[in-house]
């Protein structure tokens, strides 16, 4: 059907700022790449829609920063590795229940955040929702934003899309890909909840352990291991929505309602509840986005009715927040100079580009590998280039690769090292004038090894 159409007047707009490195997005990879940047010596900016950094961390309320880590775990450190330590340092993080790691607290790394930025003397614009590229030619040189300002034009030497959606390289005619509707990874509305009984909810845990092995129930949880992680300790939940279901408290088609709880606390609070899974929600449709919103919240509150029945130490439990916003894992992704493919991740990749390591872990598309070996991959500096746009990078999880590819590089600690390399590739490139196509590896290598990045 088509549709009706208005014409937008063209119009002058202000150009507020100018700057050297221009970060959109602060996320894992944003934040990585605005601190990779700065440390390395630009005059950096970052640029976010809502009013705090931190992407999936704080406004989804995502904690789980690498619960993937054992004893043999090899990964590449830097960035993504200081997130956590710099948060437990800070009062924000706790020990995570499954793994070697820290569970991020969703709410203080805001603060963490802000210090990070601040130290690095990044010039931080909250509230600007990117909206066009500022094109010359085939080069973006820099953004349009639309705030309770109205529009404002940013002018930047090198820019950096870290929108987890690619909406910059999208939007500057980069070609990019997205998976079926159908076939997406399901959104999720998060919650956490106050009014737990900790210690009977942990003597629960310990009487009726979960495993990975757990999650293989069939009917909406498939899950593909390599048979390493079935008997690994998980903290997964399904057992009381399947009562709730036999009992007539939550209706039978919610079969969807399982997944983990992250950090139960002193205080009674129950953290990063991953529990539900909406299909068909593309998080680029803002009317599948709104549906999703909306039914995410009605099965939260089903789903905190099951627990408060049938799991120990729940019986007071009651909402202490959702989200700000739907948790997205699977939009856009850019077709990059390179892709990276599952034979590169579940096959140990090494390259010449390196800008950092990734262990083999994969979670995503039914498919779960924990990195209990030392097995890992490199990831290349060309899987951050889009194509047909010049002077542009993407970081985080909109980079190029497959189905499987991305189930690993989406994870946070992964788009921390895509951010990172991006950031100190952006720096380097500025410093010796040479275009981002055509910076000089050697010179990024070598800079984020000084800042503890392991490339090899
Ligand atoms: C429910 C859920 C659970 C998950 N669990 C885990 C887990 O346990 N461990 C793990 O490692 N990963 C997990 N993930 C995946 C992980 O959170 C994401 O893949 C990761 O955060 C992506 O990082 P990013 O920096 O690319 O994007 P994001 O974290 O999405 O950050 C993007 C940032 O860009 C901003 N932005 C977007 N568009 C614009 C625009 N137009 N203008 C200005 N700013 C913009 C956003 O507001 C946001 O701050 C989970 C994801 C979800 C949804």
């Amino acid at each position: 059907m088509t549709r009706p159409s208005v014409r937008e007047p063209a119009r002058e707009i202000d150009v507020v700022h100018e700057t050297d490195v221009l970060v959109v997005g602060s996320g894992p990879g944003g934040l990585a790449a605005a601190l990779g940047a700065a440390r390395a010596g630009a005059e950096v900016t970052l640029v976010e829609r809502f009013g705090c950094f931190g992407g999936n961390v704080t406004v989804v309320g995502v904690e789980g920063m690498a619960w993937y880590r054992h004893e043999e775990t090899v990964e590449a450190d830097g960035i993504g590795r200081e997130f956590e330590e710099r948060a437990a340092a800070m009062g924000a993080a706790v020990p995570e229940s499954q793994s070697l790691s820290y569970e991020l607290d969703s709410e203080g790394f805001k603060v963490v955040a802000d210090r990070l930025v601040e130290e690095a003397g990044i010039h931080p614009m909250l509230h600007r929702l990117f909206v066009a590229p500022l094109l010359e030619g085939d080069a973006i040189r820099g953004i349009v934003t639309e705030s309770k300002a109205g529009r404002e034009a940013i002018r930047a030497r090198r820019v950096i899309d870290a929108t987890g959606d690619a909406d910059v390289a999208h939007r500057a005619g980069a070609p990019t890909r997205k998976t079926p509707r159908e076939a997406m990874m399901a959104a999720s509305v998060m919650f956490h909840l106050a009014g737990v009984d900790k210690a009977k909810f942990l003597d629960g845990v310990r009487a009726d352990p979960q495993t990975y092995g757990d999650w293989k129930v069939g009917e909406g949880w498939t899950v593909e291991t390599d048979g390493k992680e079935d008997a690994l300790f998980s903290p997964f939940l399904r057992k009381p929505f399947e009562r709730a279901i036999e009992a007539g408290v939550i209706p039978p088609e919610l079969q969807t309602l399982a997944g983990t709880w992250g950090a139960v606390h002193d205080s009674g609070e129950l953290t990063y509840m991953n529990l539900i899974h909406l299909k068909d929600c593309d998080g680029t449709d803002p009317d599948d986005l709104t549906r999703s919103e909306i039914e995410g919240r009605r099965q939260v509150l089903l789903a905190i009715e099951a627990l408060r029945r049938y799991t120990p130490g729940c019986e007071g439990a009651r909402l202490r927040n959702f989200g700000m916003t739907i948790g997205i894992r699977d939009t856009r992704k850019i077709e990059a100079a390179y892709d990276l493919t599952e034979a590169d991740v579940r096959g140990e990749a090494r390259f010449d580009d390196s800008i950092g390591i990734y262990p083999e872990f994969i979670d995503g598309y039914g498919v779960l590998i924990l990195p209990t070996t030392g097995r890992y991959f490199q990831l290349p500096y060309r899987n951050l280039l889009p194509r047909r746009v010049k002077n542009l990078l993407v970081a985080g999880r909109s980079t190029g690769g497959d189905r499987i590819a991305h189930a690993a590089t989406r994870n946070m600690s992964c788009c921390a090292v895509l951010g990172q390399g991006a950031g100190v590739a952006a720096a380097v490139s500025l410093a010796s004038g040479k275009p981002l196509d055509a910076v000089d590896l050697g010179a990024v290598q070598k800079e984020l090894e000084r800042q503890g990045v392991r490339i090899r």
